[in-house]
């Protein structure tokens, strides 16, 4: 089989070739058994599961998490159909071999059938008793919809007979049949929706088909109407279909299904969609897959028979219910690929009470081996359970506030535990908007779907990914699709929401949708998404592509036309402060997790923030202190911008010093409002930094303003704005140089920031002033603006007869200062890395420019993620690490920060945790996420 392809046997003299490949067989698993008995030191493969069991719950590298999870779901007890996984070692080999295998594994593989007949008493092709197999992908970590699957292999035109004589059940085997072929004909023979069809080819010869025989019915027609010869009729055009996309006929050979199968598997490691969703959750593509085959078990015999997938909680608002979807009379495909809708697991309580029992059990099995919320698959054949798969769930950020708090109170996870469990990146989502709730109220409703990915979305309507791609360059757009698919990944990464006429919550799609935090509603049958006419009816109304809708993924709500959002209701209890702790269970999961984080972390979490709103939702949030205040922020206020500009137009130092003194007292009182709002939490405040260019009017009529506002000739502006003209500007006269150029300004600076910590330490608030000086790269640069920070100082001092302790540090933001950062540590008394200008200088990249060419680079993996986003830790980090160590050999108690944007992403606070950092700090909206990511570096 697998390393030696066998030539496809024909259909009319498969009996024959069956007999003598069933004979081959056993002659392979004795030679399999000689041979590792005699060769034991050979490579292992090939895990088995089942009555025998080799791997466990911890091989995930291995046997991916799948693979692994059956493993452990066997070892437990719980009724697993017999099976083994393809290791990962598989994977890497294909790809670095040219795609083909180890000589070994064919004998492993044939030996682990052979296993698998013993235990099932079927056969692979058997004329009597056919054993089906799946084959599954199974990656380390879960994606869920990404890769291939292919269900009932080794049916063909005799086996076929042969399970409906086996199982007494015709239609049964003939839609077996029918599915394989689809499944099979679409991802081992690619047979697939061409560009210029909106449908899967196979279910638009369904939906054909259902025309033809059932003429008078209008909607959905169930798929068990369609009887068993309809089912053969079925089976005929489909071959034909594949014959006719794919130039080849069926292949008949279980052996060959299997062989192909397993390279499909593997090669759908490396397709698009897997590729987008490894690079969104940053999974390694060194990883690799393995594959799972495994014994078939039906849920499509009948009316006792069905399939489902559920949660052992709620995943969308993490209460503890038992929670999920299922059909009767179908295989696992049906519930997840979101062509059916499914009906919830609770109805199965009524129709198939027994097995249902056994699932509740199940459930509390699970989460008490696991010691997580579980998402399973089951299967459930003549009224006997059967488990197909477990991993951990994916949930909301809600959910998962939840789960890691009530799970701590019963006692099944620690509290340390429960801070890994909440994704860093998911607080974004608990802190989303809602629809405002009289906008909600007043909006025309035009129907509900199902609730599957919370928060409110308003957009435009798209109905196919790619024009959702690029109809949200330029505003926010709903995807709204009859069925979601793992192809609309793109589209879904683009929208703002997404809306699905079928399928249920815990589609691949919908699964996908939750973990990126996209607000989604699915199955919302009312609607009828035309992709012909781009248009969706509902409710008597028609809205073409490009029209606005707004879908509520917490009710399932849609509504027509564009709704104004609210905020969440943590953000109304800490920031608007309209909603009251009590009155709030989400505010409670949040408060307990950031309690539970303040415990555990290492690093506080300061903000960046330069007015005293920002301040007092950044300390709502939990924010230690102000890490970045950019002064020059507060320049554009009003019109203090006229002075700004008198300043910098000045022609010598007496006409800027009579600038500056406009300047002072706007200054002060803004300083004065930060200090009084940060109740004696420390705050770095930053020296002027930008080009005095960023000040000035560049264009002609803005120009000819300032001249008459100020009394100057047009003509001085436009000289001196041709002055300041610099072709890099960000390499050019700032930062420091400004102070070194012009020590009046840092003199105003540092009269404003010392006298209103004088007034607002006097009214009896503590203060802890941070002076912080920019872009250094040489040690005589700080020397020289500490000094008159520390005249000014005494002057100040002095003059109002009052001290205030402060420290004065700098900024490590190019290359020369983290290189040199020894010396420059014998003057500043901090350090803050200023990792936008780092990176910047770093990789000769500008932070405002390469938004042209980075995309590509990801695409290329030339770099892994977006520097300017997450600290790049193989170049910039190790600068970084340079400084730190290099600060401490000649200041021991060097207090370290970051203020660059990486302070609020999570990998990069994890990997300032790992250096040594003293704290992060982040925008006031971010510090929720620092935190947690700062406590998870801190307990992991
Ligand atoms: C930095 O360079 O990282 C920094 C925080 O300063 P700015 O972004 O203001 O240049
Ligand atoms: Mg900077």
């Amino acid at each position: 089989m697998i390393g030696k392809p066998k030539s496809q046997t024909k259909s009319s003299k498969m009996a024959q070739k069956k007999k003598a490949k069933q004979a081959k067989s056993k002659t392979n698993v004795k030679k399999t058994k000689i041979s590792s008995s005699s060769n034991s030191n050979a490579k292992k493969y090939v895990y088995d599961f089942g009555k025998k069991t080799d791997g466990d719950a911890k091989q995930k590298e291995l046997l991916g998490g799948k693979g692994a999870n059956l493993a452990e779901m066997a070892k437990i007890g719980l009724p697993v159909p017999p099976g083994f996984t393809i290791s990962t070692d598989v994977c890497t080999y294909f790809y670095s071999h040219k795609k083909s295998y180890p000589k070994i594994l064919d004998d492993q593989i044939r030996t682990s059938v052979a296993l698998m007949e013993k235990q099932l008493g079927k056969k692979l092709g058997d004329l009597k008793n056919p054993l089906l197999l799946s084959v599954r992908s199974g990656a380390r970590d879960s994606m869920p919809g990404m890769m291939d699957t292919i269900l009932n292999l080794g049916l063909n035109d005799e086996t076929v007979e042969a399970l409906a004589a086996s199982s007494g059940n015709e239609r049964f085997a003939w839609d077996c049949y029918r599915r394989f072929i689809q499944m099979y004909g679409d991802v081992v023979m690619g047979v697939q929706k061409l560009p210029s069809e909106d449908h899967d080819p196979f279910e638009a010869i369904i939906e054909d088909f259902k025309k033809e025989i059932f003429p008078k019915d209008k909607g959905e027609v169930d798929d068990s109407r369609i009887s068993s010869s309809q089912m053969k009729e079925l089976v005929g055009r489909f071959k034909k279909l594949v014959k006719k996309r794919s130039g080849e006929d069926f292949p008949t050979c279980p052996w060959k299904q299997l062989e192909g199968s397993v390279g499909a598997v593997f090669s759908s490691w490396m397709n698009d969609r897997a590729i987008v969703y490894r690079r969104k959750y940053g999974i390694p593509a060194e990883w690799g897959t393995a594959v799972n085959v495994q014994a078939m078990v039906f849920g499509n015999t009948g009316k006792k028979s069905g399939s489902g997938v559920a949660f052992t909680r709620d995943p969308a608002s993490g209460q503890k219910v038992l929670y999920g979807e299922f059909l009767t009379d179908a295989q696992g495909e049906d519930v997840v690929a979101g062509v059916r809708t499914p009906h919830p697991v609770a109805k199965m309580k009524r129709v198939l009470p027994k097995p249902f029992k056994e699932l509740e059990l199940v459930q509390k099995k699970l989460e008490k081996h696991f010691k997580d919320m579980q998402d399973f698959e089951f299967t459930i054949e003549n009224e006997k359970l059967y488990m197909l798969q477990t991993r951990n769930g994916k949930r909301t950020g809600l959910a998962a506030l939840r789960i890691a708090a009530e799970m701590v109170k019963e006692r099944l996870i620690d509290w340390k535990t429960a801070i890994t469990r909440v994704p860093a990146e998911q607080l974004d989502q608990v802190l989303a908007p809602v629809f405002d709730a009289a906008a909600q109220k007043a909006a025309s409703r035009l129907c509900k779907g199902l609730p599957a990915g919370p928060g409110a979305a308003s957009g435009r309507i798209c109905l196919n990914a790619d024009r959702a791609v690029e109809a949200a360059k330029k505003g926010s757009v709903l995807l709204v699709r009859q069925e979601t698919s793992p192809e609309d990944l793109r589209g879904m990464i683009a929208a703002e929401g997404i809306l699905t006429a079928r399928g249920g919550v815990s589609s691949h799609a919908a699964l996908v949708a939750r973990q990126m935090g996209k607000v989604c509603v699915c199955g919302a049958a009312e609607l009828d998404v035309d992709y012909q006419a781009r248009t969706v009816k509902v409710d008597g109304k028609t809205f073409k592509e490009g029209e606005y809708m707004s879908i509520n993924g917490t009710t399932g709500e849609i509504f027509a036309g564009e709704l104004k959002t609210a905020p969440s209701e943590i953000i109304q209890v800490l920031v608007e402060k309209k909603l009251s702790p009590k009155g709030s269970k989400d505010f409670q999961f949040f408060s307990q997790l950031m309690q539970w984080c303040e415990k555990a972390t290492k690093m506080s979490v300061r903000t960046n923030a330069d007015s005293p709103s920002q301040v007092a939702n950044a300390i709502a949030f939990g924010a230690s202190g102000i890490g970045l205040c950019r002064t020059e922020h507060m320049f554009f206020e009003g019109n203090r911008i006229d002075a700004m500009r008198q300043m910098i137009l000045a022609e010598d130092e007496p006409a800027r010093r009579k600038a500056l003194k406009k300047l002072l007292p706007y200054q002060r009182k803004d300083f004065q409002g930060i200090f009084k709002t940060l109740e004696g939490r420390p705050a770095t405040i930053r020296l002027l930094d930008p080009p005095l260019h960023e000040f000035l009017p560049h264009d002609n009529n803005s120009q000819r303003d300032l001249a008459k506002k100020l009394g100057v000739t047009l003509s001085s502006i436009k000289k001196r704005v041709e002055d300041l003209h610099e072709f890099n500007p960000m390499l050019g006269h700032r930062g420091c140089r400004l102070g070194i150029s012009h020590s009046e300004i840092t003199e105003m600076q540092t009269q404003a920031i010392l006298e209103a910590a004088i007034i607002v330490q006097k009214s009896g608030i503590e203060v802890n002033p941070e002076i912080m000086v920019p872009l250094v790269g040489f040690p005589k640069e700080l020397e020289l603006q500490v000094e008159i920070i520390h005249e000014t100082a005494k002057k100040v001092f002095e003059a109002k007869g009052e001290k205030v302790k402060y420290l004065v540090g700098t900024m490590i933001e190019i290359p020369r200062a983290a290189l040199v950062a020894d010396e420059i540590a014998k003057t500043a008394q901090f350090f803050s890395f200023g990792t936008n200008d780092l990176t910047q200088t770093t990789m000769g990249m500008s932070r405002d420019d390469s938004g042209s060419f980075l995309p590509n680079y990801t695409e290329l993996d030339i770099i892994e993620a977006n520097p300017f986003a997450s600290v790049d830790q193989s170049g910039v980090g190790q600068l970084m690490e340079i400084a730190v160590k290099k600060g401490k050999s000649s200041r021991r108690g060097i207090k370290l920060g970051i203020c660059g944007e990486h302070g609020g992403d999570p990998q990069s606070v994890v990997f300032c945790h790992n250096i040594g950092l003293n704290y992060v700090s982040c925008s006031p909206f971010r510090v929720p996420t620092a935190r947690l990511a700062a406590a998870q570096a801190a307990v992991s």
